[in-house]
């Protein structure tokens, strides 16, 4: 005889833990347990992450979310009450600042971040004089314009995010198990029971799966093929003594890197030239990337680069959605009891805090309610329909 509960969370890094967080808001008393066999996180992408949040996408949806997220972010205290023992989550609030090379580049950002202030987001897009002006220490010979919000966009604490959403939902009844799903029963379209390493089976109402670049392979033990892949991005601390400015953005050059201040260092990745599926236990750092690819675009873009030296670098890995590389999210349509939040292809950390209460919403309330976030549903990648977003990095 298996244990009963209402919803079991397979995975317990951000997705789960803002899972289980929310359905204690909706639905107090409701009998949560979130399965997570590293309570170290060592290889989620969660620990792994550079923790950064944007209003700046380019479809109103992704948009919709992180508004809430950085809500979320600047509040978290008030949003998880006491319990979840964290005061504040340190946003630096320095902004993203998006680079156009082309007058067509410059003309989308236009575009995009029209809609992006109507959404509340404060994205300005300055021309190349403007840009000079407000980041000196930048040579923009080859810029046309950059998008850039002043405002509600940085980066922020990420083990304190994931473990006051923890504390927070502990202290409200749901269980954190140290274990590992190995299997998952199936009767009909419903999934029976969820088979743990320890020998266990829960049987819940509702299964929620949220383990990162683990979950295509849970997903193929109920006969899914779903396009979801670990794929490896080295990121790198460096110090440059000669480039100190700690108010600068997250710069993301259109000559493939991105660049972020952390205290007096500064955080760089790019996406390698022979980007594809990853062994899921690889985290061996590539130091190549910033020596051939990294350094010298960052030297031409900013020549107080001249001097740089690798402090620690680190791999994470994306559980990257090769249909459209954005989230994977709702009810799965052949599964009448199974949830999903997959795919999040390197931006879904800020995307937590909606992405909990949608899915907690569903269980709920049998819907979405405060967003509609169906069109990241899973029906779409199951017909192929790709999910439209050109702010991918
Ligand atoms: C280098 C890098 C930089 C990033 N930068 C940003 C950023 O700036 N902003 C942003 O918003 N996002 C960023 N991301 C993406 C973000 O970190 C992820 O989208 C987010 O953390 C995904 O959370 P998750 O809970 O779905 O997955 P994960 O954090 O990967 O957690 C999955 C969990 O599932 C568990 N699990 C695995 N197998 C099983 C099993 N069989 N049974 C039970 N549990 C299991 C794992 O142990 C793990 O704890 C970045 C990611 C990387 C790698």
């Amino acid at each position: 005889m298996g244990d009963r509960i209402d919803v079991v969370v397979i995975g317990g890094a951000i997705m789960g833990a803002s899972v289980a967080f929310w359905l204690t808001r909706l639905a107090p008393g409701m009998r949560v347990r979130v399965v997570e066999p590293d309570p170290t996180y060592a290889h989620a992408a969660t620990a792994l992450s550079v923790a950064s949040i944007r209003s700046q996408f380019s479809n109103p949806v992704n948009v919709q979310i992180s508004r809430f997220g950085i809500d979320f972010i600047k509040n978290f205290s008030h949003w998880t009450g006491p319990d979840g023992g964290v005061a504040d989550l340190g946003l630096t609030e320095n902004g993203y600042l998006f680079l156009a090379g082309t007058a067509e580049g410059a003309a989308t950002a236009r575009e995009i971040a029209a809609m992006q202030q109507g959404l509340g987001a404060a994205t300005e897009v300055l021309e190349r004089a403007a840009l000079a002006r407000r980041f000196p220490w930048l040579a923009l010979d080859d810029v046309v314009a950059g998008s850039y919000g002043p405002r509600d966009e940085g980066w922020f604490d990420n083990m304190g995010f994931l473990g006051g959403l923890r504390a927070a939902a502990r202290a409200a009844g749901a269980e954190f198990v140290a274990d590992r799903v190995v299997g998952m029963d199936r009767s009909g379209d419903r999934i029976a029971a969820v088979k743990l390493a320890s020998g266990a089976s829960l049987e819940a109402a509702e299964v929620v799966l949220c383990a990162g670049t683990a979950a295509a392979g849970l997903l193929r033990l109920v006969g899914e093929d779903w396009p979801v892949e670990p794929r490896k991005r080295t990121v790198f601390l460096i110090d440059a003594p000669n480039a100190r400015h700690p108010g600068a953005p997250l710069m993301i050059d259109f000559q493939g890197y991105y660049l972020r201040p952390e205290h007096d260092h500064w955080i760089t990745a790019t996406v390698p030239l022979d980007d594809g599926p990853c062994d899921p236990m690889d985290f061996e750092p590539d130091h190549a990337q910033f020596e051939d690819a990294i350094w010298p675009a960052l030297y031409a873009r900013a020549p107080g680069f001249d001097a740089v030296k690798v402090l620690r670098m680190w791999v994470g890995h994306y559980d990257y959605n090769r249909l459209d590389q954005n989230a994977i999210l709702g009810r799965h349509p052949g599964w009448r009891n199974l949830l999903v939040a997959s795919g999040f292809s390197g931006h879904g950390l800020q995307q937590a805090p909606a992405v909990g209460r949608g899915l907690a919403e569903i269980i709920v309330h049998g819907g979405w309610r405060s967003l509609d976030l169906s069109p990241l549903g899973v029906e779409r990648v199951l017909e192929g329909r790709p999910f439209a977003e050109r702010g991918i990095v």
